[in-house]
């Protein structure tokens, strides 16, 4: 099959890319590299089944023709990070609404299969856990522009079920929750690298709040095997589903687990989210997902626990450190 993959010099769309070659497929990646990079393709160059595109999905040309050579499509390109849609807030609005609107246009055309990938974001302050897919969304006020990444992406929902349901186009929206694993960069905020970094470098672990917000990490090859495996089951088209681990870990628990992975003499710091984010900052204290119908679909979810995880991050730092 050829398949398209936007956001493909990214961290999920690097490890799906490598997981559609191994298996045979020939692969697209599109990229603008804003938070892509070629390295995370490295073992794939001059690969004959792959081939890199430096590009923006907000080029509907450019979009339509890699679509228009493709079977299938996967839209991962977006702003993605709690810090990098605090620091650049309209720039991600627009990526992230315009993209998905030109990918969704695109597909439509032959109505071809296509992937939307969306966030665990969208649940915002809701208090009934786990969340399920038909619960209701409850974000914030607009003032606090965290939320605009959450609005943008239940607006590409409602497009590619729009679609889904008034012309059959085949568009599955997965939620990922907490992804995590090797080549996530910690530059727009993610918790996980950052963590690893600073206790590999011996640096103190800042741990925002108190601590006691609590999160759900899933492996990115996990997270990958359920991609996959949706694309193959015909009856996920039109369908929304949650991706991700279902054991919940605090933030601060999450540090003391880094720190004795690592061996690491690193400290912990509490620092108000003051200090770290911009006015318009609101966290959320907990996020669980109920991925029972992801598991009824595909007859997967992931389970790669959290120390697999970290040791996970912890080798792939240690060798770039080493290099
Ligand atoms: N966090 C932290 N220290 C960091 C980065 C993040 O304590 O260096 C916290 C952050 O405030 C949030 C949680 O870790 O409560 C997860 O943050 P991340 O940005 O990774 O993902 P989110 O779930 O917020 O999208």
């Amino acid at each position: 099959m050829k398949v398209l993959i936007t956001g493909g010099a990214g961290f999920i769309g690097s490890h799906l890319s490598e997981r559609l070659v191994a298996e045979g497929h020939t692969v697209t990646a599109l990229d603008d590299l804003s938070t892509g990079r070629r390295e995370n393709l490295a073992s794939l160059a001059g690969h004959n089944r792959f081939g890199f595109h430096e590009g923006s999905v907000l080029d509907p040309a450019l979009v339509q023709k890699l679509t228009d050579d493709a079977d299938i499509i996967f839209h991962l390109a977006a702003a993605v990070g709690v810090k990098l849609i605090m620091d650049e807030p309209s720039r991600s609005i627009l990526t992230n609404i315009n993209g998905t609107e030109t990918v969704l246009k695109a597909a439509l055309k032959d109505n071809k299969p296509v992937f939307i990938a969306s966030t665990s974001e969208v649940y915002g302050k809701a208090t009934k856990f786990p969340f399920s897919e038909d619960d209701d969304l409850t974000i914030g006020a607009t003032k606090n522009l965290r939320w605009s990444y959450a609005s943008a992406k239940q607006l590409d929902e409602f497009l590619a079920l729009a679609y889904a349901r008034e012309v059959g186009l085949p568009a599955v929206v997965l939620r990922f929750f907490n992804t995590t694993g090797p080549r996530q960069t910690g530059r727009y905020g993610m918790v996980l690298p950052n963590f690893v970094q600073a206790a590999l470098e011996g640096r103190p672990l800042t741990v925002h709040g108190t601590g006691e917000q609590s999160r759900c990490f899933g492996h990115v090859a996990d997270v990958v095997e359920a991609m996959v495996r949706l694309m193959q089951t015909p009856e996920a088209r039109g369908q929304v589903f949650n991706v991700g681990n279902d054991q919940e870990v605090t933030i601060r628990s999450l540090a003391e687990q880094v720190i004795a992975a690592t061996g690491s003499s690193s400290q912990i710091k509490l620092v108000p989210y003051s200090d770290v984010y911009p006015e318009g900052f609101e966290d959320m204290a907990r996020r669980l997902p109920d991925v029972s119908k992801l598991e009824n679909a595909i007859g997967f979810r992931p389970r790669r626990p959290l120390s697999e995880i970290i040791a996970d991050i912890v080798a792939e730092k240690r060798a770039a450190m080493a290099a």
